[in-house]
């Protein structure tokens, strides 16, 4: 597309427009397989720049992909339209009725957020994905999301009571429940809204229509279907001689991701907050068969949780620094458990629940240990089964658990079989498939490990997603039970539903959107399951060498394409956590773990330059990143942003040259030295306004921020005293004082000293500085050598047996 056409459109909107190289490449990939450049990425500050963008893509005939927290695992948010962000700045919780229950939000409200401020209120909005603390309403509505409370309190489709949109056109619409006589005056509204409901009418009026959607959709057992558009639940309204007395068309939206609308209110039906005393039950089994068997007789009890974690799922939470403390809970090597949770108003309600459960279990006799959670515990449970889909992208190399047949749902009854007949469609494969999730709603995460960068692994992955959506159809049970068809199932929906129904669901799109503006490529008229993947197939695997070693991801590029996209590092200050405090302060896509991580990607797999690092953009990237280092451990992938900033700043600084401001930070130990030995004189310029602002101005330091303080305390001065108070020391330790704590923390020296010394411990103190600052600013190789003299000195006392500690 012409450029002048994005640039006048950008002058036109109020929010931001970005179509630089960086920018569309950050927003080819959501957490799916695919990847697709769009042509631009707009940020519109409300509704009006959605219409302006709207009328834009109708004149220009190009597609709009709406997105919050592109955490969609089908493609949803890939498309080479203008990617539209409302994570940004649609955020506003707009209206609370407490007393009928319902709340109006802005789609770019994170669904945690919104349960944390309802809390006060004695209300919750039930749905809870594994991504509530980042995912938002906006995208939970668009793929009806669902997740480990459905089997109390639904899906998304039910609590979505009415819709603020604008349609193909940009005209308004708001869609809510009404009765039939008011349906039918709508039908005559002279505009693109009368069209719709007239067209939504005349397609399902016919009773052969309607027969031919119950005998093909999903079994209405099944409560969690998101196969195509749900008109098989405008069916229960009297307008189509159903029972319930009104019809909803926000029952077709939701689901329908963002190819039919552009949602920016909704009004959500709440609950009560569930009753405060839980407990969980953890049933351990030898077999995964033992395991499903279970699950029928215990979702006869009133559960609030019945979820499932296989071995495989079991052994990726082994690796990840987070979630070993949450696996406290399991015993032996189990090839699978339960967490089962009742949750009650009074302890003696819930402990004659628990004990019938426990009644139950025992009868069975199935499960080899059933631990019992309460309290908190039942929390660090809940969060390691939350980490699950985002640990599988943990695997070391290019085979992954594909997500693709990953959240098929069938009705309760047929979920042993089922699981039968799948694993011998992976057996025949060839394949070890991982099982877990939400057992207690027929919906297990199956997900065959492949190597999408091998042609072979390509066609086995549309012929396992093909076999798979066969067996869904013989067990009339919905292709996804919760993450949505996106690019992955779409194309396999005529074969779930009947081409029949297929094409009337063509028709109704028609209807909303007659020029495919709205997420071309989903749902209907889709793109190829196999194409536009994230990896060209059988690329020629560039040879990156780093001076860090990166032998353990198997190279600096398999590291950054460790980062599967399930937006963890999207998490606000309101989360548990540190990742990601540059994010948390821009709320830009650009600035998480998962920005960065795919810019390197990008750059690293498609640079032309012979030193691959040359890149201004991502000199750009890298540039808020702290080194913290809180993605190290916090990230399910353990994609560790700090070590490939500081890769990539050494690999660029080698071409381009080390900057002033870059020496000024990594030489910075030796001015801390220097100015140490006048404490006072420093201290007194460091807080001296003007002279101050003019150091802070040269090295570019924000005005607002404080220099530290230099201290001049002596630690082995300190330590003396010390051992002169305490006598009776028995062990050796070696206290490792780096930079920081000699120049500037010395506090933390001195309570280490204290602690130590209160312990027992003969302390010697080994100064040495660690080469942190030249770890932050990419100077490797002086970092290196530092490290090797240091490794040189404690070699020494860790051969004595002396243990060795570092303060931080
Ligand atoms: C690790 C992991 C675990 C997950 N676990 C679960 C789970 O337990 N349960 C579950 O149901 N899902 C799960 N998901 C899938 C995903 O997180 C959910 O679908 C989530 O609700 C998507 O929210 P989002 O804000 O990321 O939406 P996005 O991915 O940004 O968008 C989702 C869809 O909504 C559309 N959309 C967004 N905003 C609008 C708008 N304003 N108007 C119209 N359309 C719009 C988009 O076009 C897209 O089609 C998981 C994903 C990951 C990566
Ligand atoms: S190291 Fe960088 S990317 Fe990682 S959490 Fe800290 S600031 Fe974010």
């Amino acid at each position: 597309m012409d450029k002048n056409l994005l640039t006048d459109l950008r002058s036109s909107l109020d929010g931001p427009l970005q179509f630089d190289t960086l920018s569309r490449a950050i927003y080819a990939t959501d957490a799916s397989v695919y990847r697709k450049v769009p042509l631009a990425v707009a940020f519109p500050k409300d509704q009006n720049d959605i219409i302006k963008l709207i009328l834009f893509a109708q004149k220009h005939q190009v597609g709009l992909v709406p997105r919050t927290a592109g955490t969609s695992l089908a493609g949803q948010c890939v498309g080479d339209g203008i990617v539209v962000d409302v994570s940004k700045h649609m955020t506003k919780i707009l209206h609370l009725d407490v007393d009928g229950k319902t709340v109006t939000v802005q789609p770019g409200v994170i669904r945690d957020e919104l349960n944390e401020y309802l809390k006060a209120h004695g209300l919750f909005f039930g749905p809870n994905t594994s991504t509530s603390n980042r995912c938002m309403i906006g995208g939970m509505v668009g793929n009806n999301s669902s997740g480990t409370t459905s089997i109390q309190y639904g899906v998304t489709r039910d609590k979505v009571i009415a819709l603020k949109t604008i349609l193909s056109d940009g005209s308004q619409a708001s869609f809510e429940s009404i009765t039939s006589g008011e349906y039918r005056k709508k039908m005559d509204m002279p505009n693109l809204e009368g069209t719709i409901y007239m067209g939504v009418y005349s397609e399902l009026q016919s009773k052969e229509v309607q027969q031919n959607i119950k005998e093909e959709f999903p079994k209405e057992s099944i409560h969690r279907r998101n196969t195509g558009y749900a008109v098989d639940e405008l069916l229960h309204s009297h307008l189509f001689g159903g029972p319930e007395e009104e019809i909803n068309i926000c029952k077709l939206l939701s689901g329908s991701e963002g190819t039919l609308a552009f949602t920016t209110e909704i009004t959500l039906q709440l609950d009560e907050v569930p009753p405060p005393i839980s407990a969980m039950v953890v049933t351990h089994y030898k077999t995964l068969e033992d395991c499903l068997k279970d699950v029928v007789p215990v979702m006869k009890h009133n559960l609030h949780l019945c979820e499932m974690m296989d071995k495989v799922i079991l052994d990726c939470t082994k690796n990840n620094r987070e979630q070993l403390t949450n696996r406290y809970f399991v015993e032996g090597d189990p090839a699978a458990l339960l967490m089962l949770e009742l949750k009650d108003d009074s302890e003696e309600a819930l402990e004659g629940n628990l004990k019938k459960l426990l009644k139950t279990i025992e009868k069975s006799g199935l499960s080899y240990s059933n631990p019992i959670l309460r309290g908190n515990n039942i929390n660090k449970a809940i969060a390691l089964r939350k980490a699950g889909l985002g640990l599988l992208g943990n695997m070391v190399g290019d085979r992954k658990a594909v997500a693709c047949i990953e959240d098929t749902a069938v009705s309760l009854p047929d979920l042993k079989a089922f699981i039968g007949d799948f694993t011998k469609i992976m057996k025949d494969y060839g394949q070890d498939a991982v099982y877990y999730a939400h057992a207690g709603a027929g919906e297990l995460h199956l997900r065959p490990i492949l190597n999408l960068k091998r042609a072979e692994d390509v066609s086995l992955f549309r012929s396992i997603t093909t076999d798979v959506a066969k067996l869904t159809k013989k067990y009339g049970g919905s292709f996804s039970g919760e993450h949505g068809d996106g690019i992955v199932r779409a194309e396999f929906i005529p074969m779930m539903i009947g081409e029949q129904n297929y094409e009337l669901l063509k028709r109704i799109k028609s209807y909303f959107d007659p020029d495919h503006i709205f997420n071309p490529g989903k749902i209907v008229d889709a793109y190829p399951m196999d194409k536009s993947l994230r990896y060209e197939i059988e690329r020629e695997e560039p040879e990156i060498s780093t001076i860090f070693d990166f032998s353990d991801s198997e190279g600096i590029l398999k590291a950054s394409e460790k980062c599967n996209g399930s937006g963890d590092c999207r998490k606000t200050h309101k989360a548990s956590g540190g990742m990601c405090p540059s994010y948390q302060a821009t709320k830009n896509e650009k600035d998480t773990t998962r920005g960065r991580a795919n810019a390197l990607r990008e750059v690293l797999t498609n640079s032309l330059e012979q030193n691959r690092f040359d890149s201004d953009e991502l000199v750009e990237v890298f540039d808020l990143c702290l080194s913290c280092k809180a993605c190290a451990s916090e990230c399910p992938s353990n994609v560790d942003v700090a070590t490939l900033k500081s890769e990539f700043l050494y690999q660029y600084q080698e071409t381009n040259g080390y900057k002033f401001r870059n020496k000024l930070f990594a030489y910075n130990t030796r001015l801390n030295a220097l100015g140490s030995k006048m404490p006072i004189v420093t201290n007194t310029i460091y807080n001296s306004g003007p002279l101050s602002n003019v150091i802070k101005k040269i090295s570019g330091i924000a005005p607002k921020r404080r220099l530290p303080k230099v201290s001049s305390i002596n630690l082995d001065k300190y330590l003396q005293n010390i051992n002169k108070q305490v006598n009776n020391k028995n062990r050796n330790i070696v206290l490792y004082i780096d930079e920081f704590t000699k120049y500037l923390d010395t506090d933390l020296g001195k309570d280490a000293i204290d602690l130590l010394c209160g312990l027992g411990y003969e302390v010697s103190l080994y100064y040495a500085e660690s080469g942190r600052t030249f770890i932050s600013k990419g100077f490797l190789k002086q970092a290196k050598r530092l490290a090797e003299k240091n490794i040189a000195t404690l070699l020494n006392y860790a051969r004595q047996g002396t243990p060795i500690v570092g303060i931080e």
